[in-house]
């Protein structure tokens, strides 16, 4: 059974249920009818301090929960039943989100002490992916989205919402771009609507269905208009309408709100004014989740010095999005530096800005009518520290910061009111008292007063007593049932007065009151009750009250997270020794792109972090220019190509840069390839999907992109591959103009650079040093010695015989390429474009011609079948020529691609003992 089909059978009424309706018991009848209107979700339905769930979904309760199941047995039937405690349930619901269950949850909705017969119970909230707002449920520092889908001919409408913090952004574009966009956001859960076909995604959300009619355009216009004033002005197309429409209505729905008070506004962003990272690059490059050359560290750990919640989902969205604008990155990188340079303003700043709370969702639990006295006092605790924050930025230099400083308003008035109405340290329950401060209602005030002079009548009435009785054991206690009493203890009892009344009889004594007693009592009872419910309501208007100021608060929150986010680029730049990069300044007539990128002694800013050395590199590459870079296995190619794109998308998003210093032009899009070997991350790296996103380069790529391909065409023949990877090279380097670094192993590939301008070689090498192999890590000019791999198998201590064979291989392997070439130069290039394109459609390339005039060791290979060997003209008996074809036999069969250096050096001494 596949997933959905899992969950279809634990949504809806149980059928074994359904069967017998009319006989069940009233509750078992309330739960089938909530099951049935909701038949989207597991209903958990409360019975008592318990969410129980039955029958089928019982089931699955209890696997994916770990709880037990047991029955409910009634005239009926026995019905499977598993619950799990309410106190409890965070660790529980979470544990059936991730198995992929959205949950209705069926509360009691009225007093179970006054209901008549059944409990009126009602599902107040759908708990799914993308609409937990339990704090125990959401990750911190993470937004988690809801997303929706809309289409309208050709374009798309995509939409998400935070629903911890109101965030609500809208965009639309074609197909492609929706989806690079889509992955970039990653929504949790996904809305998606009517004719949207999308392909499998990387972030696999959770698809729910939702009514399709909310995806209409004019109910989406409806729904969107409780947000936006004027719904038109924020979408640019009606699939953004739809698809901002829908996810609102959906959002509403799941929340059992009709309008959701914590969305304060709607946002409208291109994905064109921002530096595009597809997620193949974002996985690629290491940016948030880690799998391979960075050993475990990501550019957002490294970067991560934020102190407050706010700056941390902050960060996330800047990294995900860099700028394109210089003038919008010019203002970050000034405030950056400005914070650099006053270390003393940075630790204020840190230091005030982590005693901030995370005020986008304080704003959203407190619009929601969710938020606890606590958060309020919350809010106030943080809005005491922004007159100090603006005061440490008083001083600093930068228009983004002074900008910043004027939108923190201090809200006076929403701090005074807090702080007036709310005692110092309120409890975390908002209905039992204890809540709003003393002074702050006459009323409440006059209530506690009453409740007071009881209580103090009360505790003198003992000593009172005492006197007189003469009963010195005599004592005046309260418990919850009984109230307040007067306890003798039974040899005292005689001295009792007429007017005490039994109230309870114990082992050793009795309990007694006075009707005095009672009467007080009751007034402390009434005062005291009428306080706690005048406080709930008093409570409640403040909090609706600091409510309707929302916007301000967002928009402090705003700027706190701004704030937090610069001076953590600060710090970061102060700790690694970054610098500020540069940009070529876009005059009016040259445009800013049309430099390349110079960085000198560039770093990688992981690797760096997570090793005791690291050798600075630098780069030099012309717009447009194409670098082949060779080098051995480990000797540092990837993390050369990663470090000149992070140093781009560090300077892009705002930050400094491990470098000496960089000059660079603004890049529009980053892309990358890895080829199918060195893709540890992706699991499915087929041939097939190494194509296709060579396929998205190619067709997506400017001449303002920077790309990066590492080790394209591993993932087929020796023969395919280098053609491949050669097509490609050429192709985006004569017809897409953009700035590439491709990592090779195919050695054949430098030649490349003979033939066209603007592509040139780099190499890595490798050292010995006390015996042992060293890479220097350090980039060179020119492509590396084509027996790289021999060097390194000497360098790491492979007996010199079979070094020498290796290298005289080679060697005989270069001559007859080297004659093939002579006779293939003219048409070459067109058998290997016409190979690639066969390649790109999915065909084969079976009907073209046989691949000969390749790789070294194919046609070392053909030689050895015809019985020559190259070193040995005249071997003719026939012990030896069968030895002969049985090496080449085995030649045939050894997977080149998936051999290191070292295993083809054992492979090839393995053969020359057969040969001898
Ligand atoms: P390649 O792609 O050539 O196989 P990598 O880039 O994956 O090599 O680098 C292999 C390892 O070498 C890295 O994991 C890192 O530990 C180390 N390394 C790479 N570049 C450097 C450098 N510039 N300085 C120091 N160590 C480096
Ligand atoms: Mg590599």
């Amino acid at each position: 059974m596949n997933a959905d089909a899992q969950r279809e059978a634990v949504y809806g009424a149980p059928p074994e249920m359904l069967a017998v309706r009319d006989d069940l018991t009233p509750m078992l009848s309330q739960y089938t009818d909530l099951c049935e209107t909701h038949d989207d979700a597991l209903v958990l339905f409360q019975v008592g301090d318990f969410y129980e769930a039955f029958c089928g979904a019982a089931e699955t309760v209890a696997r994916t929960c770990e709880v037990t199941l047991t029955k409910r047995e009634d005239s009926t039937g026995t019905w499977p039943m598993a619950g799990i405690p309410i106190d409890n349930a965070a660790g529980y619901l979470e544990r059936l989100l991730d198995a992929g269950y959205r949950v209705a949850l069926a509360d009691q909705v009225e007093d179970a002490s006054e209901a008549s017969g059944l409990v009126d119970r009602a599902v107040t909230q759908l708990i799914t992916p993308g609409t937990v707002v339990d704090e125990e449920l959401l990750e911190a520092g993470r937004a988690t989205y809801l997303g929706a889908v809309a289409r309208e001919g050709d374009t798309y409408g995509l939409a998400v919402v935070d629903v911890s913090t109101g965030e609500c952004l809208v965009t639309g574009a074609d197909r492609a771009l929706a989806l690079e966009e889509l992955e970039r956001l990653a929504p949790a859960e996904l809305v998606v609507g009517p004719d949207c076909d999308l392909p499998s995604l990387s972030f696999a959300p959770m698809e729910t269905p939702f009514d399709p009619d909310a995806f209409d355009a004019e109910t989406a216009r409806e729904t969107l208009s409780a947000y936006a004033p004027r719904p038109d002005a924020v979408v640019e197309s009606t699939a953004e309408l739809r698809a901002v429409g829908a996810l609102l209505a959906y959002a509403e729905y799941a929340q059992g709100d009709s309008r959701l008070e914590y969305v304060s506004r709607v946002t409208r962003f291109d994905p064109r004014e921002f530096l595009q990272l597809d997620a193949t690059a974002m996985r690629s490059l290491e940016l948030f989740d880690s799998r391979g050359v960075s050993g475990g560290n990501t550019l957002y750990a490294v970067l991560d010095e934020t102190a407050c919640a706010l700056g941390r989902r902050r960060l996330e969205a800047w990294l995900r999005r860099p700028l394109v604008d210089a003038d919008a990155i010019d203002a970050r990188l000034d405030a950056v530096g400005a914070l650099a340079d006053d270390a003393l303003s940075r630790a204020d700043l840190r230091d005030a800005l982590s005693s901030v709370y995370d005020l986008e969702r304080l704003v959203a639990r407190i619009a929601r009518e969710r938020a606890s006295a606590r958060d309020l006092r919350s809010l106030q605790t943080t809005l005491d520290r922004i007159p100090e924050i603006r005061e440490t930025l008083a001083d600093v230099e930068s228009g983004l910061l002074s900008d910043l400083r004027d939108s923190l308003d201090e809200l006076e008035d929403v701090r005074d009111h807090i702080d007036r109405a709310i005692v110092a340290d309120p409890p975390q329950e908002i209905t039992e008292g204890g809540v709003i401060a003393a002074g702050y209602d006459d009323e409440l005030d006059d209530l506690r007063g009453t409740a007071e002079d009881g209580r103090e009548w009360v505790s003198k009435l003992e000593a009172r007593e005492q006197e007189r009785t003469g009963i010195d054991s005599l004592e005046v206690g309260y418990n919850q049932v009984h109230g307040y009493y007067i306890e003798v203890t039974n040899p005292n009892l005689d001295r009792v007065p007429d007017d005490y009344v039994r109230r309870q009889t114990l082992k050793n004594s009795e309990r007694f009151y006075t009707p005095e007693l009672k009467e007080r009592e009751d007034e402390i009872l009434r005062a005291a009750d009428r306080a706690d419910s005048l406080e709930y309501e008093l409570f409640c208007n403040v909090r609706a009250d600091v409510a309707t100021e929302s916007e301000r608060i967002q928009a402090v929150a705003d700027a706190l997270a701004d704030l937090d986010v610069l001076r953590t680029l600060a710090d970061v730049a102060v700790a690694n020794d970054y610098v500020r990069p540069e940009f070529h300044d876009g005059d009016a007539s040259d445009s800013a792109f049309d430099a390349g990128i110079e960085i000198e002694a560039g770093r990688h800013p992981v690797v760096e972090r997570a090793q005791d050395e690291f050798v600075p590199n630098p780069t030099s590459l012309p717009p447009g220019g194409v670098a082949l870079i060779t080098g051995p296995n480990m000797s540092g190619k990837s993390t050369y190509m990663r470090q000149v794109a992070l140093v781009c998308i560090l300077a892009q998003m705002g930050s400094f840069v491990p470098a000496d210093a960089a000059r660079l032009p603004i890049i529009d899009r980053v892309f990358t390839r890895v080829g199918a070997s060195d893709d540890i991350a992706g699991g499915q790296s087929t041939f097939m999907r190494e194509m296709s996103e060579l396929t998205e380069i190619l067709h997506n790529a400017t001449d303002d992109s920077l790309v990066l391909l590492d080790e394209v065409g591993r993932g087929t023949s020796t023969t395919d591959g280098l053609a491949i990877a050669r097509a490609a090279t050429e192709f985006v380097h004569d017809e897409v103009g953009a700035t590439t670094l491709f990592a090779t192993h195919y050695h054949d590939l430098t030649d490349t650079a003979d033939e066209r301008e603007g592509v040139f070689n780099l190499h890595f090498t490798a050292t010995q040093t006390d015996g042992d192999v060293t890479f220097l890590h350090s980039v060179a000019e020119g492509p590396s010695s084509s027996s790289y791999g021999v060097e390194v198998a000497h360098l790491a201590g492979v007996p010199s015989t079979v070094v020498e064979r290796a290298r005289t291989l080679v060697e005989a392997g270069e001559r007859d390429t080297a004659t093939d070439e002579q006779d293939a130069t003219t048409d070459e290039t067109a058998t290997v474009a016409d190979e690639a394109s066969n390649a790109k459609t999915g065909q084969s390339a079976q009907d073209g011609p046989t691949d000969t005039e390749d790789g070294t060791l194919a046609a070392y290979v053909d030689g050895l079948e015809n019985g020559h060997r190259p070193d040995d003209e005249d071997a003719t008996d026939s012990a030896e020529a069968h030895a002969t074809r049985e090496v080449a036999d085995q030649l045939r069969e050894a997977d080149l691609v998936e051999t290191t250096p070292l295993e083809a050096l054992n492979l090839l001494s393995e053969l020359k003992r057969r040969l001898e």
